[in-house]
């Protein structure tokens, strides 16, 4: 996914940024309001087709996927930088920062349709991203478990509230998901930094460990519960924590070990998965490119409960 996420590792950077969002502060900010924030929208000079308030339809919506999985939005102020991309159609060039109170910046090009808006997960994905403590490292270590986050998170919070269909989000997951398996030379998350490893290999952490939540509390613990209480005790991008801290506050959240016991086990060595074992057990089935469901498979209801209807959108 062409998405990235850098770290304002440095002060100077830091600086960079506010001086960056000085000079495009030209125009006072549309506001966008959720469970409670204020999200600031500023439109940088350019033209796009669509009129304005299409577009802050667009952010609204990513804005209450993921409201609605980490039960609030995680920051109370965030702003996020529209530039428009003149000749261009779609979304792109979606980066999260955790300075100013948390800024996104994305791309819309000029020529956007509608259509590629109701379809766009990279909004959702950005805002995901605030959702998670900058972890702390060396800035490349513990990126998996950040990217892998959204990753996975992402088309879950858009099913939870109607924006995209079960099938969409098992299909893509099946289809996706085996470029995040280990190749050869591999050395675990922690030290495998290829785009598929930390994009898609992230994502298997989460999925594994929504999975093993479940088995061990009888499907009455998600990963959206340990997600929830990482988020409620202040583990957004805006503080930085070490990886320990997330671990251990969304294990407690869930009275399990599964956070920590996975990690232990993943980020060093390179662990395979029978991925067409796990997706016959969740009961997922893709032939000719559609997607069906077998309720009888020993994981469905697991498969169920991660993709249920939360709250439709509207
Ligand atoms: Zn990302």
């Amino acid at each position: 996914m062409p998405c990235f996420r850098i770290l304002a590792l440095f002060l100077s950077v830091g600086w960079a940024f506010s001086a960056l969002l000085a000079a495009e502060d030209s125009l006072p900010p549309a506001q966008i309001k959720v469970d409670g924030a204020v999200i600031d929208v500023t439109f940088a000079p350019g033209k796009i087709d669509l009129p304005q308030e299409r577009i802050l339809a667009w952010i609204t919506t990513a804005a209450e996927a993921v409201t609605e999985y980490f039960g609030r939005f995680p920051l109370p102020h965030p702003r996020i930088l529209v530039h428009p991309a003149e000749g261009r159609s779609g979304i792109f060039h979606g980066t999260t920062y955790g300075s100013d109170g948390g800024f996104t910046r994305i791309s819309v090009g000029q020529h956007t349709s509608q259509k590629e808006l109701d379809t766009d997960w990279m909004m959702t994905h950005e805002l995901t991203h605030m959702a998670f403590p900058d972890i702390a490292g060396d800035g490349r270590e513990h990126h998996w478990i950040e990217e892998g986050m959204a990753t996975y998170i992402e088309p879950i919070a858009r099913c939870q509230i109607g924006n995209l269909k079960v099938e969409q989000v098992w299909g893509e997951m099946a289809k996706y998901m085996p470029q995040g398996l280990p190749e050869a030379g591999d050395q675990g998350l922690d030290n495998t930094h290829t785009w598929g490893r930390t994009y898609w290999g992230g994502a298997l952490y989460w999925l594994m460990a929504d999975i093993q939540i479940r088995q061990r509390t009888r499907n009455q613990k998600g990963l959206q519960d340990a997600m929830r209480a990482i988020v409620a005790a202040g583990g957004t991008i805006v503080h930085e924590w070490p990886i320990e801290k997330v671990l251990k506050v969304g294990d407690r959240s869930t009275g399990t070990t599964v956070l920590a016991d996975l990690y232990n086990r993943m980020k060093a060595s390179p662990v395979e998965t029978d991925l067409d074992d796990l997706w016959r057990k969740l009961g997922i089935q893709v032939k000719n490119g559609v997607v069906t469901f077998n309720d009888d498979a020993p994981l469905a209801e697991i498969r169920k409960a991660i993709t249920a209807l939360r709250k439709p959108a509207g």
